[in-house]
């Protein structure tokens, strides 16, 4: 909870001070409560929205002062953030592929490495593929973080087959008995058009060897880029079937609200949360818990 610390700060600075003190609800105060959502991050969509729960359950409710309406907004926040699976489908007894995607930066393999460690210590063997084949330094790092997790990473050099090197990973997670294998991906959204086709390229060789697979498409999300993470979001969501999101960096941003747009706008429920740069600093994402700490 220490981790959301500027996040709740800016929240409470801007909008639980709107649904505070015995002010009169009016119009007047739905758009100060709209301003301030969107100041803190919550998106234009979203914001709309909270606000247009909150004017209908006002006057349902015939409310009169603005502390009345404090309730109802962490109500209808959590009930936002509660939206969706947040627990990741993994299964023992099968191979559970989990394919990685987002932009260069926000901590793709940093995440990939916490996850890993994350999976190892409830007892999974995990496997990693280095399908972003596209820059040397992208595996060398990664294989930085599998040795500090313990853990094994297939991988080829640099400009080789993406999906060849899935396939790979696929036939090692196989021959060793692997009970999971995390697959890094390129994150180049410079072009979409390659971007796609390579997403695409990879999920094909998933389902041909693991029927059910990909179980799960996890986009990692950086806070402190705030509205930049949502349009990720949308343009991730338009290149391949996202089951949820690693939002990292929530330490030190107050960016924070940002999560609920994610949620609300394009239905990705968040699965895990980065809260810092060591292996131990990934936390899985507790709806309840979030909103909580938000309202104090
Ligand atoms: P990639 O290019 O997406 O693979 O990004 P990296 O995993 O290399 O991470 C980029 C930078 O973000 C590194 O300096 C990481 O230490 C840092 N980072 C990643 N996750 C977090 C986090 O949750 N909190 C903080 N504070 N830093 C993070």
């Amino acid at each position: 909870k220490e981790s959301l610390v500027k996040t709740k700060e800016a929240f409470v600075e801007k909008v639980t001070q709107v649904v505070t003190g015995r002010k009169p609800i009016d119009e007047e105060l739905f758009d100060e409560l709209e301003e301030a959502l969107i100041q803190a991050d919550v998106g234009v969509t979203t914001s709309l929205k909270l606000v247009e729960t909150l004017r209908k359950k006002a006057k349902e409710n015939k409310l009169e002062e603005a502390h009345e309406l404090r309730g109802l907004l962490e109500e209808e926040i959590t009930r936002m953030l509660e939206e969706g699976e947040h627990t990741l489908n993994i299964q023992k007894g099968r191979i559970n592929v989990i394919l990685i995607v987002g932009v260069n930066g926000v901590g793709k393999t940093t995440s990939i490495g916490k996850l890993s460690h994350k999976l190892k210590q409830d007892g999974y063997k995990v496997l990693v593929a280095a399908g972003d084949t596209f820059r040397a330094a992208a595996i060398d790092q990664l294989e930085v973080w599998c040795q500090r997790a313990g853990v094994d990473i297939i991988h080829q050099k640099e400009g080789s087959d993406p999906a060849a090197v899935v396939y790979d990973g696929i036939q090692a997670a196989r021959s060793r008995k692997a009970d999971v294998l995390v697959i890094d991906t390129a994150g180049r959204l410079q072009n979409k058009t390659n971007l796609m086709e390579e997403l695409r390229k990879i999920r094909r060789v998933v389902e041909r060897e693991i029927p059910d697979g990909p179980h799960e498409v996890l986009l990692v999300l950086d806070a402190t880029t705030g509205q930049n993470a949502l349009s990720q979001a949308r343009i991730f969501g338009e290149v391949v079937q996202v089951s949820g999101v690693i939002l990292t960096k929530l330490d030190g941003t107050a960016k924070g609200g940002v999560i609920l747009g994610i949620q609300n706008e394009y239905k990705f429920p968040v699965k895990f949360i980065g809260v810092g740069e060591k292996m131990e600093d990934l936390r899985d994402f507790e709806p309840q818990a979030f909103a909580q700490a938000l309202f104090g």
